[in-house]
């Protein structure tokens, strides 16, 4: 990290960190946009050396730019790694990550609470030979009860959605570091401001850009961050081609040729850009609506027409206190069961704040009826198995007054 940021705090680094990491030229304060495909090379010997990875540089947009590469210096900053990739979207960065790093053989423990897409995708793995055990990540012994001799990897998600379960992050973080084993966390729920990554000994950060790091729903993108806590050159699946590179970059390196350049989900120069600057009032959008979530979960949590309220900034939730220990605010994600004689569609059409939209993270506030949506494409037994009701409304809660917020809720639910 450059001097001038050391001592810093976290948006005061935010904020200067373009300019000071990535040194614009001609004094810009942002990196620009670059939209080029191709770069030229008026001496070919030195577009021969970047693709033999003797010398940093761009030759093809679908492996790196220029624009990508101020987003990643900024993330792997922001994270407090070694080296970051940034992809299209989440799941393109999540998706290569295990598909670089795993093979047939290979067992992988994730949590049995997470996103509905990658609960699909994990099951994908299945047809390529790797074994998946789903496990509650609550409890660190389920995870030590799962592990074979060939257990690669953990992935887990900090926050579980909907249910919002919270995992025994430092714990497992541990446990894999005891054993050995690649410790991959999502952390799209409680990105830096929230979670430091490095206290629970992360091998792996992957985050969901499009959520809360870009913040106000106008691009996509996904990262993967290398933390600097594991020891890649002992690990069985790292390539002969990459063991002559520093530790930390042998995983980066084969996630970007495996991964990014061979898979071929790369963020765009305007997606990177509108990230690059998003992320950079991450903190204060943060503490708002965690503020604004744990108001709205004490009002509707003594509401007659709710059955439940999920949100960890509550004391009744199971995993209050450890949230406390782990995190600064309890983030965004709240959801509800209502009353069985509420009728849940009709109650989310009279909201007049509250858009009825996928997506989460953003600076207005959403609402989602999850059995129906997000989660429809897995049997209800399943959702069951993972705590979901038929009729739970999960919501990001947004930036917005609180008290517009409470009284949007009050009028529908009268
Ligand atoms: C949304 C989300 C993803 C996927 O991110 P995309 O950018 O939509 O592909 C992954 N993990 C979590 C926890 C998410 O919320």
């Amino acid at each position: 990290m450059s001097d001038q940021l050391k001592d810093k705090g976290f948006t005061t680094r935010l904020v200067h960190a373009d300019r000071i990491l990535n040194s614009p030229e001609d004094g810009s304060v942002h990196s620009p946009v670059n939209s080029s495909v191709l770069f030229n090379y008026p001496k070919v010997e030195d577009l021969v050396d970047i693709f033999q990875g003797k010398v940093a540089g761009h030759a093809y947009a679908r492996t790196s730019s220029s624009s990508q590469s101020a987003l990643q210096n900024i993330m792997t900053h922001v994270e407090g790694g070694k080296a970051s990739l940034a992809f299209a979207s989440g799941m393109a960065a999540i998706s290569a990550t295990i598909l670089s790093l795993l093979e047939a053989g290979d067992h992988l423990i994730a949590s049995r609470f997470v996103f509905g897409n990658t609960a699909t995708f994990l099951q994908s793995l299945k047809r390529f030979g790797i074994e998946v055990t789903l496990v509650d990540v609550t409890d660190v012994e389920q995870v030590k009860t799962a592990k074979q001799d060939n257990t690669r990897m953990v992935f887990l998600e900090t926050i579980a959605n909907p249910v919002t379960q919270v995992a025994d992050l430092k714990a497992i973080g541990e446990y894999c570091d005891e054993q050995q084993i690649v410790y991959l966390v999502d952390n799209t729920m409680t990105p830096a401001s929230i979670l430091n990554s490095q206290s629970v000994k992360a091998s792996l950060v992957v985050n969901s850009l499009t959520k809360y790091i870009a913040g106000h729903g106008n691009a996509l993108g996904g990262i993967v961050v290398e933390m600097g806590n594991f020891k890649w050159s002992e690990f069985p699946r790292i390539e002969s081609g990459f063991a002559h590179l520093p530790d930390f970059q042998q995983v980066i390196a084969q996630i970007k040729k495996r991964g990014l350049r061979d898979m071929g989900g790369c963020i765009s120069g305007q997606s990177a850009h509108l990230v690059s600057v998003g992320v950079e009032t991450l903190a204060l959008r943060t503490t708002r609506f965690s503020e604004n979530a744990l108001a709205l979960a004490q009002y509707l949590d003594a509401h007659p027409k709710v059955k439940k309220v999920y949100y960890p900034g509550l004391e009744s939730h199971p995993q209050h206190q450890l949230a406390k220990t782990l995190f600064c605010g309890f983030g965004g994600i709240l959801s509800i069961d209502l009353q069985d004689d509420v009728d849940c569609f009709a109650f989310m059409n009279r909201m007049k704040l509250v858009l009825n939209a996928t997506h989460l993270g953003d600076t207005r506030t959403l609402g989602i009826p999850v059995a129906h949506t997000i989660f429809y494409d897995i049997a209800q037994q399943e959702r069951e198995k993972m705590g979901i009701s038929q009729n739970m409304i999960r919501y990001s809660i947004g930036i917005e007054d609180s008290k517009d917020l409470i009284a949007d809720f009050e009028q529908a639910l009268a």
